[in-house]
């Protein structure tokens, strides 16, 4: 396994070629596990750039959006496997670069390759349907059409997954699309990019460009030649762009943050729940959306459950990702470290009881790491910071109630609404909890943070702008319907 730093500078990806940004400038990407590891550097593209991509991607889709589906999908299936070929170095670069670990790097990477596969097949599958029409001589149907151009907005914690189940159905509806991916694992899209320039689609269709989110991320959003953006990312930046968007007539699709609840009711299996606390809420460190980061116990097993679940948390292996042994890596960054360390100290000073972690590992062979060991809150109530805003980092704050009823209040009392899950074998409480949590994925006897590629995906509240993304749903967002009236 190489740990040699890789010091290629990745350009944009334009036309079907590889392109030097107007801007000289180069931002480099270290590796979170050792902050003095360059893993590699993008360019801090310009408006001028992006005016180039977008010109090229409307011409791009012109001819794109004239195949056949089971053509583009046969572009899709190439995409698959060369990706599936480069597997353990797509993977390697992504932990590298956010620092989750290599087991989790590959799971992400296979996801991205299904995806492929999945909306390679919806190339062939039904877009409209006949309705019959008053007149009994005509031909009346609708057809889903693709929207043109789409601005695709990425985070840093799937920068392999998050991209593709953005890009993969808008492809195979007819679109080109713009990837603008975080900065901070743009190094790994670039690469996932150079998976997709041996497919050999045509030119424009598939577009590349890094740089500033306020700079590249906004022209996206601005431009007028881009029918749609599909973002995910955190509050503040979606809801502007949403609005940008909107303000010009174009479509957005935004998926945000989580603050996801596990309920445990006292009739559950403890130790099941106590797995799904721990690989839901410390998982990838803690930073997917939809992670656990409330747990909310009844009384008559809080204490059991608790002691249960510091026994396994105590020997979780904190480390580098690379290292076969590792369970957790670090932070994905110097400033996602310095987050959670500040959300735990709120959580300390606004009188939550941390019973673990909170602090650093020690080991020496760590020290150039932003390693936060797995942390979690006792007592924690409905009113504290931790308990409210999304920490994105590996910390469980813990909550007792009496009752069920009072679990589900509890779980609602947030902005967010995107990912819930209840553990418990009692039909009343399973039914009484999927009617009433506002979450977009309701999970039982699961954890909160597994996601299927060909179900819908989405949050309610402010998690989303409501649409889904992934499986069917992915076609509402990605096309336009067109009613066909045709008088024989
Ligand atoms: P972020 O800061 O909002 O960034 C997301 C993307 O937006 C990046 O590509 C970023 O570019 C770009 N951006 C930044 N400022 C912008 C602006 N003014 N205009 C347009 N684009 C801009 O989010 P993040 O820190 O990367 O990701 C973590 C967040 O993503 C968390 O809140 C998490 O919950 C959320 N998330 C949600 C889901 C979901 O499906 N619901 C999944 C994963 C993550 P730069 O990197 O260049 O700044
Ligand atoms: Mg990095």
């Amino acid at each position: 396994m190489s740990t040699i730093a890789e010091t290629k500078t990745y350009l944009n990806y334009v036309n079907g070629v590889w392109q030097a940004s107007s801007s000289s400038e180069v931002v480099p990407s270290y590796n979170p596990a050792n902050k003095n590891e360059l893993v590699g550097s993008v360019q801090s593209s310009t408006k001028a750039d992006l005016d180039k991509v977008v010109d090229v991607a409307k011409k791009g889709q012109k001819t794109w959006k004239n195949l056949s589906g089971t053509e583009r999908g046969n572009y899709l299936f190439k995409m698959a496997q060369i990706l599936e070929d480069n597997l353990n170095d797509i993977a390697e670069t992504l932990t590298r670069e956010m620092g989750k670990t290599l087991a989790e790097a590959k799971g992400e990477t296979s996801r991205g390759v299904a995806i492929l596969r999945y909306y390679a097949g919806e190339g062939m599958r039904e877009i409209g349907g006949v309705i019959p029409a008053s007149d009994s001589s005509a031909l009346m149907y609708s057809k889903r059409v693709p929207l043109g151009v789409v601005g695709v907005i990425t985070p840093w914690n799937f920068p392999v997954a998050i991209p593709i189940w953005k890009m993969a159905p808008a492809l195979i509806y007819g679109n080109a699309v713009i990837l603008k991916p975080a900065t901070e694992a743009a190094v790994t899209a670039a690469k996932v990019m150079e998976c997709f320039d041996q497919a050999g689609l045509p030119d424009g269709v598939i577009n590349l460009i890094t740089g500033k989110g306020s700079v590249i991320g906004q022209g996206l959003a601005e431009h007028k030649d881009v029918n749609a953006v599909t973002f995910t990312g955190s509050n503040n930046v979606g809801n502007n762009i949403g609005q940008t968007v909107a303000g010009r007539g174009g479509k957005y699709q935004l998926e945000m943050g989580g603050k996801n609840p596990i309920i445990v009711a006292d009739d559950c299996d403890i130790d099941l729940a106590v797995d799904a606390a721990i690989s839901g809420g410390l998982k990838s460190t803690g930073q997917k959306c939809t992670c656990s980061s409330r747990v909310i116990v009844q009384s008559s097993i809080y204490a059991e459950f608790k002691e249960k679940l510091l026994e396994k948390v105590k020997d979780i292996k904190v480390g580098n990702g690379l290292d076969g042994t590792t369970w957790m890596g670090p932070c994905s960054s110097e400033s996602q470290y310095k987050t959670v360390r500040g959300y735990i100290t709120k959580g300390i000073e606004e009188g939550a009881e941390l019973i673990l972690g909170g602090d650093t590992p020690e080991s020496t062979d760590l020290k150039d790491g932003f390693y936060v060991n797995p942390t979690i809150f006792d007592g924690v109530s409905s009113s504290m910071t931790i308990a409210q805003e999304e920490i994105f980092g590996p910390v469980l704050a813990l909550m007792k109630v009496e009752t069920v009823k009072e679990a589900i209040e509890l779980a609602n009392d947030v902005e967010f609404g995107l990912s819930a899950s209840i553990f418990t074998k009692n039909i009343d409480y399973i039914l009484t909890f999927i009617d009433d949590i506002e979450a977009g994925l309701v999970r039982i006897n699961s954890e909160t943070a597994g996601v299927e590629l060909q179900a819908p995906f989405g949050g309610m509240k402010a998690s989303s702008s409501q649409s889904r993304e992934q499986g069917q749903a992915a076609k509402e967002f990605f096309t336009t319907t067109k009613t066909v009236f045709i008088k024989g």
